[in-house]
């Protein structure tokens, strides 16, 4: 119920009636994750090679005025165009090789989903053992050197554990957006 997928386009699509600028689509053609999903991503099985077809909803007219259509290869997203048949041109002239590299991108997308996630898990602890531990009561030069390596700027800066999470969450973000910024993942 109500769930879907998130389709972040690389170039807008404009509005065939009143030519504004659409950047993405939610779609249910998919496993409908609540995920956002760019070109390389995987989407769908490794089987499916398919071309989805999809009504672009415009937020000036309130209506869907834009046909637009997905190319599915082996399960990664390798385009978002306008017209069908350059959709399917992509499947057509897709090659092992491009697909090698398709797949070598979304293993060290993998990995950095990997690090993140044990980055969260080890911070989320690290806030237990110093709250619950009275550490935040504690002078700085009482406190071990390595023990809250990773997360001693973020701790000793929050005076609660939800500040702590304000803290880490906006951290986390400032290094999204850098990374976006020079067209790379950071690793944390
Ligand atoms: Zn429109």
């Amino acid at each position: 119920m109500g769930m879907f997928d998130t389709i972040i386009f690389d170039r807008p699509i404009p509005c065939a009636r009143c030519g504004a600028e659409i950047r993405s689509d939610q779609t249910k053609a998919f496993e409908c994750t609540l995920d956002d999903y760019r070109i390389g991503d995987c989407i769908a099985h490794a089987e499916e090679i398919r071309i989805v077809g999809d009504d672009l909803y415009c937020n000036a007219c309130k209506a869907f005025t834009t046909r637009y259509y997905l190319a599915v290869y082996r399960g990664v997203l390798v385009g978002i165009e306008q017209e069908r048949e350059v959709a399917e041109a992509l499947l057509h002239n897709f090659n092992f090789e491009k697909l090698l590299l398709w797949y070598h991108d979304l293993y060290r997308k993998r990995q950095h989903a990997l690090a993140d996630n044990r980055r969260a898990e080890a911070f989320m602890r690290q806030v237990c053992e110093w709250f619950e531990g009275g550490y935040d009561k504690q002078a700085p030069e009482g406190l071990g050197s390595l023990r809250f390596f990773l997360s001693r700027d973020i701790l000793e800066k929050s005076e609660t554990p939800l500040a702590a999470l304000h803290h880490f969450l906006a951290e986390r973000e400032a290094e999204a957006k850098a990374g976006d910024d020079n067209g790379q993942m950071s690793l944390w």
